[in-house]
């Protein structure tokens, strides 16, 4: 199988995973991935319903956004996908969600503390806010590449969250917690002040997490 059909097919998986998670509703959000061996990237169309898409429906488009494989027109948040490419070599996959918890965070524009573990190890520390601009705007782009800077996790500040990571499965993975997260600091603040993780641990957590965590094969 080529590097396109594959990235294709692990978005399409991605899109129908994230719906199925409840991360989104109908239409919005969007996925993308590196195509393996080639300076391209395969992302989800624009306004599609996830449980109807097809492998050809995900669009190929190169690193300055041109379509190169495919029929549809793709998301409109190309440039902020492209721009979190560009500026960070480490992410291989990215996942930008609207689910409830972290939107009604980022629109009070409040960040998530460190104050769960598992946040801890897949954000890597605060999951900050990026300050407001229009979706599909390359202003969009930029705040959201300041705010993420090495961080796994940002809120989209009035609109949503993003997670990255080197697959799909991972950036998954990074807005489920980021989801979860955002709720047990609405629930904290209902009945007390959060208490974040300190830094050093995050830290420790956070390296833990990246080459020890889980079946290691032999
Ligand atoms: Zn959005």
């Amino acid at each position: 199988m080529d590097g396109i059909k594959r990235a294709r097919q692990q978005v399409l998986e991605a899109g129908r995973e994230m719906l199925k998670k409840g991360l989104v509703a109908a239409t919005w959000g969007n996925i993308s991935c590196r195509v393996e061996g080639e300076n391209c990237i395969a992302i989800t169309p624009s306004g599609m319903e996830y449980d109807i898409l097809t492998e050809e429906d995900i669009v190929v488009v190169d690193m300055q956004g041109k379509v190169v494989s495919g029929h549809r027109r793709p998301s409109i948040e190309v440039p902020l996908h492209l721009h979190l490419y560009e500026k960070r070599e480490d992410i291989g996959a990215i996942v930008h969600t609207h689910s409830t918890y972290a939107t009604a965070l980022a629109c009070a524009h409040k960040h998530i503390s460190p104050i769960v573990e598992e946040l801890a190890q897949v954000a890597g520390g605060d999951v900050r806010v990026a300050k407001y601009a229009l979706p599909g705007s390359q202003l969009l782009a930029t705040n959201v590449v300041t705010a993420l800077r090495d961080r796994y996790a940002v809120l989209l500040a009035n609109h949503g969250m993003i997670g990255v990571a080197k697959n799909l499965k991972e950036a998954l993975k990074v807005c489920e917690i980021v989801e979860k997260g955002a709720k047990i600091t609405i629930l904290c603040n209902v009945i007390g002040q959060p208490v974040p993780i300190s830094f050093d641990d995050v830290q420790t957590m956070r390296r833990t997490y990246v080459t020890d965590y889980g079946q290691r094969e032999t």
